[in-house]
């Protein structure tokens, strides 16, 4: 077991524990683990935004795809001709 001084009032306390007995500072140790618990939750917010992006990007490519195969065939294909006299 070690020891490890508060940060905030100067107390030696328990490594083991959380925070400062005395005025309940949260150790730097216990400060990294909120801090890294925060980033992987932000990275799994992250994750979940860009699988969301790519299903709607799925259900919307196949519907924009037939549509200018059908343009481009409409432009091809000969327009009626003035049939004067
Ligand atoms: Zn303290």
């Amino acid at each position: 077991m070690s020891e490890t001084t508060c940060n905030h009032c100067g107390q030696t306390f328990d490594d083991q524990q959380s925070f400062c007995p005395r005025c309940h500072a949260p150790t730097p140790a216990q400060q990294e683990k909120e801090i890294a618990a925060h980033g992987k939750r932000k990275f799994i917010l992250l994750f979940i935004a860009l699988i969301i992006f790519c299903v709607i990007m799925i259900v919307w490519l196949p519907r924009d795809i037939p549509t200018s195969i059908r343009s481009s065939t409409d432009a091809e294909s000969p327009s009626s001709h003035s049939t004067g006299d």
